[in-house]
């Protein structure tokens, strides 16, 4: 690791998306993948110049004559892209992948180290649970008031509804109470004419055909006590 640490601090010093743009490909425009140089200098994917070359026979560069005999495999490329590409990974790692990776490989702690380590974990790890349950608590709640809220909102319908019943209870009622009033005083006024004597005997078929009363018998007659 350390011999290396002289070469990686001068390409650091490279912008580095000037030093990404040349490893790529001029032909497939991606980071170069298996990297062949040409006679003329240039570099490409492998399967870029090669499906190149079947076509024609020149370099996509410079348009100098080229064959698949003029290609070298550029092991300095190859090792500089692969160089790059661990750095991209350590890059874009996070902090915990960095300390596995470092513990995995070894590297060298004290127990007091080890125990303070330990003691964070634990601790955020603690406060990761808390939150986790509180955040659970809260969903809950919140399910909870928007159940009641539906429900309160289905109880005053069906309250509605109730009363809305009832009202139409109360009208039949009123309705029926009318009739049983308005046939009691049909009742009583023909129970008057009945028992007027020169009534019956002026109209006594028509009283039997309308009501269908024995006029006889009408003195005894109590349907409407019913
Ligand atoms: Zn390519
Ligand atoms: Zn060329």
């Amino acid at each position: 690791m350390a011999a290396e640490a002289g070469p990686d601090a001068a390409a650091e010093a490279v912008p580095e998306a000037e030093q990404d743009k040349d490893l790529l490909c001029p032909i497939c425009m991606g980071i170069i993948k298996d990297a062949f140089l040409t006679a003329c200098g240039h570099s490409f994917c492998y399967m870029c110049i090669v499906t190149h070359l079947q076509n024609k026979s020149d370099c996509p560069c410079c348009a100098h004559y080229l064959t698949k005999n003029h290609l070298y495999p550029n092991f300095l490329l190859n090792k500089l892209l692969k160089k790059t590409s661990v750095r991209q990974v350590a890059k874009s790692a996070s902090p915990i992948e960095h300390l596995r990776l470092a513990l995995q490989q070894g590297c060298e702690m004290s127990v007091k180290d080890l125990d303070t380590l330990l003691s964070l974990l634990s601790e955020k790890k603690r406060k990761m649970e808390q939150q986790e349950a509180e955040t659970n608590m809260q969903i809950l709640l919140d399910f909870l008031h928007c159940l009641r809220k539906q429900k309160l909102e289905e109880l005053n319908e069906v309250q509605t509804d109730l009363q809305f019943i009832k009202d139409d209870i109360n009208a039949v009622e009123r309705n029926r109470i009318e009739l049983y009033r308005a046939r009691e005083r049909y009742s009583v006024k023909l129970r008057m004419f009945l028992d007027d004597p020169v009534s019956t005997k002026l109209w006594p078929s028509v009283i039997d055909k309308q009501n269908n009363i024995p006029v006889s018998g009408a003195r005894e007659f109590t349907w409407w006590d019913m």
